[in-house]
Parts: structure tokens; sequence; C-alpha cells
């Protein structure tokens, strides 16, 4: 059976198509700047050259009709014809409270889909678009939505409630719902499974430390709780978003200084962060080099960034009573030794002790605590895909 799994954005579209006799990984693709001047699709294969169609891509319905041509090019792609492709997954962002768990799609499904886009406006209408693009195009492939949001369902009232009027959640659905759930859920699950042990005994803390950064706190093998929030802005500081602070910020900003509503949400999610702080980058190995070459402002936002983390993981050991491991995960978790140092740095009265030398391991599952480590610390790459891959094989079957 071979799944494609998509990832649609506002305009780009990630693709992978999985063999999940293996679990395999055959081929993986980037569809970019759909409908902007310039699009391009870059696929790659294993022990192939890279392969870049450059061409006007419209819409979403255009991108995934290029992704089917590419998939099935009797050079550059790895299929015969597109009867071969058993299911298709797709990552969406938000299930509300809803979905707990994946779906297989019909239009009941897409309906509650499309219901949940006041609850992120950004994310789930690009999303929508190419699963409808999908169905056009492959109206008799099995769909399967995958939410990021679900794995979070699991967290208790006393997490995911936040400390207002109480008829805000009933009456709009204000709440903490988290997110990255799919990686949250690969790499605790991943965790379990390398150190030999059954997730139902570990309290985990999983730390996505990429673009976007957030942290789980998984008792038992369940989220039962999240740094990010109503929305992908709460929770630690990131590349350009603020992570959680004052609210009153806001309306400050907007009644002394004549900020409007658009600057300031603009501000909070593409201006601040490591980004904000800096002045350099939102690319954490800019400031990282920044930083090394003596840049006070980059210095600091790291030295912010390790902060937000580090007391971040410190409170999940009051919400599971203790930890067990820690996993670092995502561009900045899996490829930074000096972050996930500097994180650490301060924790080693939970009985924590790093093995430096495997913390400069790269590419791989890796333990990075020393044997007598009583809190263990791991780098698992994470593989969002493969999940979708996975959930979507379980439920066409
Ligand atoms: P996304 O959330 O978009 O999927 P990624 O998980 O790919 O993002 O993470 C991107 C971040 O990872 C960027 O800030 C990038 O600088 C950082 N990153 C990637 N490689 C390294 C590295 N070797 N050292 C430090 N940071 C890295």
């Amino acid at each position: 059976m071979k799944t494609l799994v998509i990832n649609c954005g506002s305009s780009s579209l990630k693709y992978q198509l999985i063999d999940m006799s293996t679990e395999e990984c055959m081929v993986q693709g980037l569809v970019e700047r759909i409908g902007i001047e310039g699009s391009v699709l870059t696929q790659k294969v294993e022990g192939k050259d890279k392969y870049v169609i450059n061409t006007e891509i419209k819409n979403h319905k255009d991108a995934i009709k290029l992704v089917l041509e590419a998939l099935i090019d009797p050079v550059h792609g790895v299929i015969k014809s597109m009867d071969e492709i058993s299911a298709v997954g797709h990552r969406v962002v938000h299930g509300g409270e809803k979905y707990s768990d994946s779906v297989l799609i019909n239009d009941k499904v897409l309906q509650s889909i499309k219901d949940c886009i006041v609850l992120a406006p950004l994310h789930n209408p690009p999303n929508i678009i190419g699963i409808e693009a999908c169905k056009e195009l492959m109206p008799n492939t099995p769909m399967v939505a995958v939410f990021d949001t679900a794995f979070h369902q699991t967290m208790p009232k006393h997490s995911y409630i936040c400390p207002l009027p109480y008829d805000l959640y009933e009456k709009y659905g204000i709440r903490k719902y988290g997110f990255h759930g799919t990686s949250h859920k690969y790499v605790s699950n991943k965790v379990a499974e390398v150190m030999g042990k059954d997730l139902k005994d570990l309290k985990i803390v999983t730390c996505h430390l990429g673009n976007g950064c957030s942290l789980a706190a998984v008792k038992n093998g369940k989220s039962v709780d999240t740094s990010m929030g109503f929305t992908p802005l709460a929770g630690v500081m990131m590349g350009t978003r603020s992570g959680s602070i004052d609210p009153s910020v806001i309306s400050f900003l907007i009644e002394q200084h004549g900020y409007t509503i658009e600057e300031v949400d603009e501000l909070l999610n593409k201006k601040s962060g490591v980004l904000g702080i800096s002045g350099v980058s939102s690319d954490f190995r800019d400031v990282l080099a920044a930083g090394e070459a003596g840049n006070e402002r980059a210095k600091l936002a790291l030295e912010i960034f390790y902060y937000k983390v580090r007391t971040q993981i410190a409170a999940y050991a009051g919400a599971m009573g203790g930890i067990d491991v820690i996993v670092f995960t995502a561009g900045i978790g899996e490829n930074s030794s000096i972050t996930r140092k500097e994180i650490l740095k301060g924790l080693e009265f939970f009985g924590l002790e790093l093995n430096e030398e495997n913390n400069e391991i790269r590419g791989k599952i890796q333990e990075i605590s020393t044997e007598d480590s009583r809190v263990k610390v791991y780098v698992v790459p994470t593989n969002e895909e493969l999940m979708i891959a996975r959930d979507t094989a379980k439920l066409v079957k």
C-alpha cells in the first residue's frame, strides 16, 4: 500500500509518497509560490537527480495535478500510474474539540473542518483547498484528515480552560487546543519504543523546537498539557512569534501608541520572538552565529529562548509529578547541541546529567544523558509524515 501525504500551506504544498509495507519514504517534494510568480516544484527521490519543474502554478489544484504528474513521470517518478496510490493523508491544523483522532474524510467531516476555520483562519483554508483538489483529481481514492490538535484533546480541563469568564469557552470555544500534536505523539511513542518501556509508565516532556516551538507534557502516553494555546502564538518564544506575554501589552500599544489590531497581530506573529529581540533573523542558525560573533542582542535572544524552554520543562515536572524523559525534536531541537545544552543547564537538580559527547551526535535517535542520569534525555528526529501515513493506512484498512 502506498500512501500520499499532503501538507498544504497558503502558497506551498509539501508531499511524500510512503510505501507502508516498509514505511519508507519513496519520494518527497515541495511546491512553492503557488499563485505567485516564480512557482516551482522540487522533487527528491533517493538515488536520482533532483527534479525541478518551473512552470506557472495558478492554484492548489494545479499544484496537485503537477505532483501527480511528477510521481508518475517515467524518468523522475516512482510509480507507473495514479492507481498505485491507495490513500491520501492530509495534515489539517485544527480539528477543534470534535476530533481527538484522525478521521476518514467524507462530506460531513469536510464541513466540520470548514466549521473550524474561525479557529484557524490562516491554516485550515489551505488544508481544505488541498482536500478539495485531491477529491476532484482522485475521486475514488480514500482520504484521511490528521489533525495537529487531536493528540492534545486528552488534556484535562484544568490544563485547557482559560481563566476567563467561562461562557467565552461555551459560546466561542476559547480554550487551549495545542498544536504540533502529530509530532509530539510521534516522538513520545518513538522514545518509549527505543527505551524498551511501555508508554503507560513514562512521564515525558517533548520539546518541538523549529520555526514554531511547543512543548508537551505526555503522561502515560497522553498529552496532559502543552505550551501552545488557543492559537500557535502562545507558549515559549519562537522564531518570529512572541509566545505568551502579558495581554495588556496589546491594549497599551493600541490605546497609547496608535497601533491598529492588524499591526499588533503582525507584530506578535511575525516580528517578535528571536527575530524581534536579536534584530538579526528568525533563523536560529543566523542568531547562533551572530551571538558567537559577539552580537549582544543575539546573545540576549538566545538567553531568553533557553530560559523560556527551560522553565516550561520545569513546569511540566509539576504537571506530571516528575519527569522520566525529555525529548528534543524539529529543526533546532534535532540539530543544535549548544541549544540543548544551554536549555538543560540548571535542571541538574532533577537528577539530570548531559553526556556532552553524545550530545554532539547528529542525524539519528540518540540518548544524550549519561547512564547515571535519573532523568533521561533523547534527541528523536520527528516524522509527522510517517505518522500521518500510519493513521491513514490504519483508517483505510
Ligand atoms: P518548521 O517549523 O518550519 O518545520 P524546522 O523544524 O525545519 O521548521 O526548524 C527550522 C529552524 O531550525 C530554523 O530556525 C533553523 O535555523 C533551525 N535549524 C536548522 N538546523 C540547525 C542547526 N544546525 N543549528 C541550529 N538551528 C538549526
